[in-house]
C-alpha cells in the first residue's frame, strides 16, 4: 500500500491576501533550519512542536478545495512556514494533488534550504516566493545562521524550470534600509529569469512578546518598527510597475 504522505502543520490561513496573488488558502508548514534575528515566527522552528496537528495530501486538498469560492482568476494555494522546502516529498505531491483540481500552488520560500526534493517541487510550483535574506554572503550568514549557497541553488532551480518568482526582502533599520542596499538587491536578482514582482517588506517588532514566551533571547529587542513611508520609497526603487 502506498504511504500516505503528510506535514507537521502549524497553522492554516483561509483568506490570505498577502501571500501571493489573489485570495489563498496557506499553509504555514511546521520546521525551519534558519534562526532569522527578525522571524516573526519563532514557534515554526522546532519541527516537533506545531500545534495545528499533521496535514495529509487529502486534508490539504479538502481543505483547499473549500476556499475554491474566493480564489478567483488568480488565488489558490501557498505553502509557507518555517521552511516548506523541508517538507519536498510531501509537497511534490500535494501539488499534484492539488493541480489535479486545478488549484494554483504558490511556495514560499526561505531560500536557507535545499534538498533533495527542493528542484522537483521547484519545477512543479506555479510560482515561488523567494525570501532574499541579504545580498552580502557575511550579512546572509549572521542574520539566518545559514550559508547562502541554498539560495543560489533556488536560483539555478527556478530558472531551470522557468518557474515564476516573485522576490520578497525583509527591510530592517539600520541592516538594509538604505537606496544603496535596494538598488544592490535590484543588481544582485537579475540573476532570476522570470521575476514577476518585488516586495518589500518591512520589519516590525510584534513578535517580541512570542520571544519572550518561548525563553529565546530576541537580538532585535526594543528596535522600532520600520517607517512605512521610507518603506514606500525604498518600494518604488525596488519595482514600480506603474
Ligand atoms: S526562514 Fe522564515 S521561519 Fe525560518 S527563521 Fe527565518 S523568518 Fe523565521
Amino acid at each position: 500500500m502506498k504511504k500516505e504522505l503528510a506535514a507537521k502543520l502549524h497553522s492554516i490561513e483561509t483568506f490570505g491576501a498577502v501571500d501571493g496573488p489573489g485570495i489563498r488558502t496557506v499553509f504555514f508548514l511546521q520546521g525551519c533550519p534558519a534562526r532569522c534575528r527578525y522571524c516573526h515566527n519563532p514557534d515554526t522552528w522546532e519541527m516537533n512542536s506545531g500545534t495545528a496537528g499533521i496535514l495529509t495530501v487529502e486534508e490539504a486538498v479538502r481543505k483547499a478545495k473549500r476556499g475554491r469560492p474566493y480564489y478567483g482568476p488568480s488565488g489558490g494555494v501557498t505553502f509557507s512556514g518555517g521552511e516548506p522546502l523541508i517538507h519536498g516529498e510531501f509537497l511534490a505531491e500535494a501539488i499534484d494533488a492539488l493541480h489535479e483540481e486545478g488549484i494554483h500552488c504558490a511556495v514560499d520560500t526561505s531560500g536557507t534550504y535545499f534538498g533533495e526534493k527542493s528542484a522537483k517541487v521547484i519545477e512543479k510550483a506555479d510560482l515561488v516566493l523567494l525570501d532574499v535574506k541579504h545580498t552580502d554572503p557575511v550579512e546572509f550568514k549572521k542574520l539566518t545562521g545559514r550559508d547562502m549557497d541554498t539560495l543560489f541553488r533556488i536560483i539555478e532551480a527556478v530558472n531551470e524550470a522557468e518557474t515564476s518568482v516573485w522576490i520578497r526582502q525583509v527591510i530592517v533599520p539600520g541592516l538594509n534600509d538604505t537606496e544603496e542596499y535596494v538598488r544592490g538587491l535590484k543588481e544582485f536578482i537579475r540573476a532570476v529569469d522570470k521575476v514577476e514582482k518585488v516586495e518589500l517588506l518591512g520589519y516590525h517588532n510584534m513578535a517580541e512578546p512570542k520571544y519572550e514566551k518561548l525563553g529565546i533571547p530576541y537580538v532585535y529587542k526594543g528596535m522600532k518598527s520600520m517607517d512605512g513611508e521610507r518603506l514606500r520609497r525604498l518600494q518604488e526603487i525596488a519595482w514600480n510597475p506603474a
